[in-house]
């Protein structure tokens, strides 16, 4: 493969030997790539404060096939979210998504929108921080669909017909959604109409605009991110996802 240059937002960093630090990116180009940065613990290290979590980055590396770490050349700060990531909520919310990436995204395997949509979801709560619920769940929903496990919200899952605007719905044990006139059992969970509409919104618009739309429905968001954390727990076969938790038992 040879030498690689290209844009990516640092994930985490972490001391490797005396010197050296392994770094996880996502890039633009690449996918998610780990790779040695030499000398970065050094204080005169070339690398500089562009290996903080968080930094969006030019980076170039050298990949040898057939080995999954990379060797970083060359790493130049393009936009630092250093003082964000100082905040304690922002910096719990982000590791969270973080290593949501890293389960989801496989090495090495590009995907420019993933990419987009990280990067942008980083602006939004850097000019949001009383955003942070909103952008988790745009950004929960957005790496279920991007990864092809999104339900479809639209219709209901047994007679195919479009659920009306104003119609309560039925949620499945597959997380499919089924209209009243189909719902077998009056004991499933009801999915109200601002669910959906905050479930379906966030498919159509950016970020910003979610945070916008959202902030009359917070109590909405928090139950919707409840059922996007149920279908990210039964993918990854992990009992719950939460932001503690996850983090705490994240595997490097
Ligand atoms: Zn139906």
């Amino acid at each position: 493969m040879g030498l690689v240059d290209t844009e990516g937002l640092i994930l985490k960093s972490y001391s490797l030997a005396e010197a050296d630090k392994i770094v996880v990116l996502l890039t633009q180009n690449e996918g998610l790539v780990r790779g040695v940065a030499k000398g970065a613990k050094r204080l005169k290290s070339k690398f500089g404060g562009g290996l903080e979590p968080f930094s969006i980055v030019q980076i170039s590396y050298f990949q040898k096939e057939e080995r999954e770490l990379v060797s970083i050349r060359q790493i130049d700060l393009l936009k630092s979210y250093f003082d964000n990531a100082s905040q304690p909520r922002f910096l719990q919310k982000f590791s969270y998504l973080v290593e949501l990436l890293v389960e989801f995204a496989p090495p090495h395997d590009p995907n420019e929108r993933l990419y987009r949509m990280t990067k942008v979801c980083l602006e939004t709560a850097a000019e949001n921080p009383d955003s942070l619920e909103s952008i988790a769940l745009y950004f929960e929903l957005w790496i279920l669909r991007l990864g092809g496990y999104l339900p479809n919200w639209n219709n209901c899952n047994n007679c195919k017909r479009e659920l009306e605007q104003n119609e309560n719905s039925g949620l499945q044990i597959n997380f499919h959604l089924v209209c009243n006139n189909c719902q077998k059992s009056r004991n499933n969970w009801i999915i109200s109409p601002e669910q959906r509409q905050i479930f379906i919104t966030a498919q159509k618009v950016s970020p910003t605009k979610f945070v916008e739309f959202t902030k009359n429905y917070q109590k909405g968001v928090k139950e919707v991110s409840i059922i996007l954390r149920r279908i990210i727990s039964n993918i990854l076969g992990k009992e719950t996802v939460g932001e503690k938790i996850l983090t705490a038992s994240s595997k490097l």
